[in-house]
């Protein structure tokens, strides 16, 4: 099962005590955000035996079963799958017994007798969340594939050893966990965020805020990387940076939000300033964050800095066109990549995965120009439909429905029969880690136009190299967003606003020069267009580097 959010969590409840696993079962039910999928054993034997049968988040445990006693069941769980949280559940005459299992690396323990929705959902949440701290901090799949692709670059341009160790890492990393009171008055949560800048050579760093429960510290650190060689490939004076905050926006009010904003705006003020580190919105992130950092920031100076933060409200010192920007540069860059395909794009048809900010706006962008749009899809369900889609009926159904679930004007697919639908242009616009070994062999676009940030794994990108499809990488295909966040910037700090047209003509003309950079390095030494964009980044950062020299 997906949520809306895409955030299920799966419990496995070990215990043989019926009227606990009812109790449990109420508890969880209402949950929206996440969502439990919730199983159950009677007996430590059934409950490894769904452990090895099924994914499993976390584990609830009774250490006292028909089969098992005390801290030997907790040992035997742990020893059967040992990356795998788990909360002990006692009752009151037992909990010397559950504190020694969490010494024994237990995450936590519950009493029965005390249970609550919120006790209990924060433990398994905290559990949960804790247990990633520990295994994916630096050491994530997407940290991994960032430096792998800056390695292969690094190989094939014969980069300084000097400079690629340098390069590898980011330079300065902001750990913060930070509270936040709920709307109800007593509950405070703590979570964490981060504030990655990868490099500061180029001048201020400059990147989005992310608010996803998947968000790590190794995630961010690879989206601060990428960060830093798109603004090196359109030649914008900014290092890369990037934040997060590790929780589901979704399942906040709204006044929930602007304090987690707030308190998470003054956590990182020490690092951020016009001429420091200027954050944007990302996933999850929007202007009225935006403002409400701005607002934040401004207050503790005592005057107004609309230059702290770009994607603002145009009212503020937002830039106009920004909050398209991504989505509309990746039609130019689309537009040049036809060109020089020779594809006609109203003779093509389109499918778009994501219909946040990138994905709506490129999927409208497109129909723009003619191109068929056969198929989007959002956290909830793909929709294709083979004759056509209408974008203002699709807006008009995302703005009431907010999802795109029960679209009735074609076919719910799956997004994963989404990605392989056959069609001239395929725009990946949600997540990373989408397009991958599993299922690259399967994709049947010509042109691939990545509006997410890391969509498609190394392994991947071979695949689809062979099969000759044309890929506009990440960090050319959804650079238009931060140029006209430099834009702002740029207009913020001269106090001087520009038009919607000067926008989008500046707009274009960087990224079409970026296209033709990318494209000529990749025909001259017959690389593949990642590479050769991710060498037209690194190479500017590498003089920058070696022009200022070493301090001391
Ligand atoms: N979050 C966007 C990106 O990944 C924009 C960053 C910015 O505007 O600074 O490129």
């Amino acid at each position: 099962m997906n949520t809306a959010s895409g955030n299920t969590v799966k419990v496995l409840l070990i215990e043989d005590n019926p009227i606990h696993v009812g109790l449990v079962k109420t508890l969880l039910a209402e949950s929206k955000s996440p969502v439990f999928q919730l199983q159950f054993a009677g007996t430590l034997q059934a409950g490894l035996n769904q452990l090895d049968a099924a994914s499993v988040d976390m584990v609830l445990l009774d250490l006292t079963l028909p089969d098992s006693e005390d801290l030997d069941t907790f040992i035997r769980v742990r020893s059967f799958a040992p990356a795998i949280p788990i909360v002990i559940v006692t009752s009151l005459d037992d909990i010397k017994l559950a504190a020694k299992a969490v010494e024994a690396g237990a995450q936590d323990y519950l009493v029965k007798t005390q249970l609550s929705r919120t006790s209990l959902i924060r433990s398994i949440r905290y559990a949960i969340e804790r247990t990633r701290v520990r295994d994916a901090e630096w050491d994530s799949p997407m940290f991994r594939l960032a430096q792998r692709q800056f390695l292969k670059a690094a190989q094939f341009m014969g980069l300084d050893d000097n400079i690629r160790q340098r390069l590898l890492f980011p330079q300065r990393t902001l750990v913060v966990t930070l509270p936040f009171r709920r709307d109800h008055y007593t509950e405070v949560e703590t979570v964490f965020g981060y504030r990655v800048q990868h490099i500061l050579t180029m001048g201020p760093t400059k990147g989005g805020i992310r608010y996803h429960q998947d968000v790590s510290l190794g995630e961010v650190s690879a989206l601060a990387m990428w960060m830093s060689w798109k603004c090196a490939l359109v030649h914008l004076p900014f290092g890369g940076a990037k934040g997060g905050v590790r929780i589901d926006p979704t399942g906040l009010t709204s006044h929930e939000l602007q304090r987690l904003t707030r308190r998470f705006a003054t956590e990182i003020s020490p690092i951020i300033g016009p001429e420091k580190d200027i954050p944007a919105p990302d996933m999850g992130t929007n202007e009225r964050v935006m403002a409400w950092i701005m607002d934040t920031y401004s207050q503790e100076k005592g005057y107004t800095v609309p230059a702290v933060v770009t994607g603002k409200p145009l009212v503020l010192g937002g830039a106009r066109g920004r909050n398209e920007a991504t989505g509309r540069g990746v039609v130019y860059l689309i537009q040049e990549a036809a060109k020089h395909l020779k594809m006609n794009l109203s003779e093509c048809t389109a499918v778009v995965q994501g219909f946040g900010n990138v994905g709506s706006h490129a999927a409208l962008f497109l129909s723009e120009l003619g191109v068929k749009l056969i198929g989007v899809s959002d956290a909830t369900t793909g929709i294709y439909n083979r004759h056509g889609l209408s974008m203002p009926s699709l807006l008009e159904y995302v703005a009431k429905n907010r999802f795109l679930e029960g679209y009735p004007e074609g076919d719910q697919i799956s997004n994963e029969e989404l990605l392989e639908l056959k069609c001239d242009i395929l725009v990946p616009a949600a997540l990373q880690n989408q397009i991958t070994a599993e299922n690259a062999d399967r994709i049947q676009c010509k042109l691939l136009a990545e509006g997410a940030n890391g969509p498609t794994t190394l392994e991947a990108d071979e695949v689809l190299n062979e099969k000759g499809v044309f890929i506009l990488p990440d960090i050319l295909a959804n650079a238009g967003g931060v140029t006209v966040s430099y834009f702002e910037w740029v207009q913020d700090t001269q106090n001087y606003m520009w038009t919607l047209e000067e926008v989008n003509q500046r707009l274009k003309s960087i990224l079409k020069d970026a296209f033709h950079r990318t494209l000529n390095r990749a025909q001259k030494n017959q690389f593949d267009m990642r590479t050769a964009a991710m060498i037209e980044g690194v190479e500017r950062v590498s003089q920058a580097k070696l022009a200022r020299g070493l301090y001391p």
